[in-house]
């Protein structure tokens, strides 16, 4: 709000003031000004007036923290969990769900504007979820101690500081449950918690993955050194109370890195992966393979990528960034030929694996940086009608987007988990004679920022 009264204001640590949110950053925080002076608040939303208080400040922005809500927005949801919010677990959570896919078309759209300049470009209503909880297949989850006590939880946004927490949220109940059911056994058995500020401690993290479909569960401990107390007696006591676990691994991260898992992975019971289907297909998973974490909304945006595809039997399709290869397989059996690109060895070994479990044998899958091997295929005249990309939030390297557009396909798909990256591609890709005429952005990450899109280029 306007303060006429002070010329030179200097806004300080502990101020409290009186705020108009006029706007939500990317990552779904509020933005309020005083005399031009921007704050970035947590819960709080557009239209609202918040009393609230200066927590940091820099020389151009500042943050502050929610005192009281004077004045709630029409978008606000009741019984709104705070420490959901503050470790980043679900930063929307605040908004109805509406609101939120609302939310999500706009950050594409100005993105496009914004990054792309690209206008002519239409951006469809988000395509959300029927129950937007509960989702999440995958769980990775710091372990600390805490008054002499093991604890899982959370980190507080932008920390190291663990906060307790049982109640996850947007992961699988199954998952919550078999957590507590964990925490319980590793107590009993007396684990060493991880303590980082003296590098003591043995566990450091548990990463739990369960099949959607199928409730397969894999747990992973992250440890700092490889030898586990009376390990062998804590994993027959996890599968005899959580006989959904047909694997139990132990990764070894040594270094006090913020890389979750180190080199080592080992099999301490069953089986090295887990299986799942997606739109009909079984999967091998394992420890360290990319794989959606978001099973229901996985189906629909692979359905929509395919239909922008519109294949047909004699097509030749690249799947570039491929995981275990779950797009190309999906599509394997109506088209002539599939080569997937993929930089960990893990998930291409799966997705051999993954092709002969579904009987496909059209399908070749390489290790190596997409980039790479693009300009190799196009040494070796290879040469795709379609082509789907589907990179980390860096988006695509320009080395890559050169190679492909030399390659010359007919239709590229890409499907992008950051608008911003996707604008500057989708930008390129335009100087390049492909054009993109309509985005479909799917909300694969309700209660977060995260923004899904799938979008076709035509040449
Ligand atoms: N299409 C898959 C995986 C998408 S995630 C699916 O839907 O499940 C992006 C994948 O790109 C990850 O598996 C990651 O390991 C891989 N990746 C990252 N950089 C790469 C690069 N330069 N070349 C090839 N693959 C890369």
């Amino acid at each position: 709000m306007k303060n006429n009264n002070v010329k030179n204001l200097v806004i300080k640590k502990n101020d409290v003031a009186v705020v108009e949110i006029s706007d939500l950053t990317h990552d779904g925080m509020g933005v309020g000004k005083i005399d031009g002076y921007p704050l970035f608040i947590e819960n709080a939303l557009p239209g609202e007036v918040v009393q609230i208080q200066v927590v940091k400040t820099t020389k151009k922005f500042g943050f502050g923290k929610v005192l009281e809500i004077r004045e709630a927005s029409q978008n606000r949801v009741e019984d709104v969990q705070n420490h959901l919010i503050r470790t980043g677990i679900a930063p929307l959570h605040h908004m109805t769900y509406e609101a939120q896919l609302t939310f999500k078309e706009n950050q594409v759209e100005n993105c496009l504007k914004r990054i792309g300049k690209l206008t002519d470009v239409q951006v469809l209503p988000t395509i959300g979820m029927d129950h937007p909880f509960a989702y999440r297949n995958k769980a990775q989850i710091p372990v600390r101690k805490i008054d002499n006590q093991l604890e899982f939880g959370f980190f507080r946004k932008n920390s190291h500081h663990l906060v307790p927490v049982s109640d996850f949220f947007i992961q699988e109940q199954e998952i919550d449950d078999a957590l507590v059911v964990l925490k319980s056994i590793l107590k009993k058995y007396q684990v060493k918690a991880y303590d980082e500020e003296n590098d003591t401690g043995n566990l450091k993290n548990i990463m739990i993955r369960q099949g959607h479909y199928s409730k397969e569960m894999m747990i992973v401990f992250i440890t700092k050194k490889k030898k586990v107390f009376k390990i062998d007696d804590i994993c027959q006591q996890i599968i005899k109370e959580l006989p959904k676990v047909k694997s139990i691994m132990q990764n070894i991260q040594p270094d006090q890195l913020n890389n979750i898992f180190g080199d080592d992975t080992f099999c301490l019971y069953g089986q090295d992966y887990i299986t799942d289907t997606l739109l009909g297909n079984t999967y091998k998973i394992s420890a360290k393979s990319f794989y959606q974490i978001n099973t229901i909304q996985t189906e629909k945006l692979y359905s929509k990528a395919f239909e922008l595809a519109d294949l047909k039997p004699s097509d030749v399709v690249i799947d570039a960034y491929c995981g275990i290869g779950t797009i190309g397989l999906s599509i394997a059996k109506k088209v002539k030929q599939v080569y997937g690109v993929e930089v960990v060895k893990d998930a291409i070994t799966d997705a051999k694996l993954n092709a002969e479990l579904n009987h496909i044998k059209n399908a070749e899958f390489i290790i190596g940086k997409a980039e790479h091997v693009f300009e190799k295929w196009n040494e070796d005249g290879i040469h795709a009608d379609v082509l789907f990309v589907d990179p980390p939030r860096k988006g695509l390297d320009p080395s890559f987007i050169d190679a492909s557009v030399a390659m010359k396909p007919e239709k590229i798909v890409y499907v992008s988990c950051n608008p911003s990256t996707l604008a500057r591609d989708l930008a390129i890709y335009e100087e390049n004679g492909y054009h993109a005429k309509i985005v479909q952005p799917i909300d694969m990450f309700p209660q977060t920022a995260h923004i899904e899109s799938v979008v076709l280029l035509n040449r």
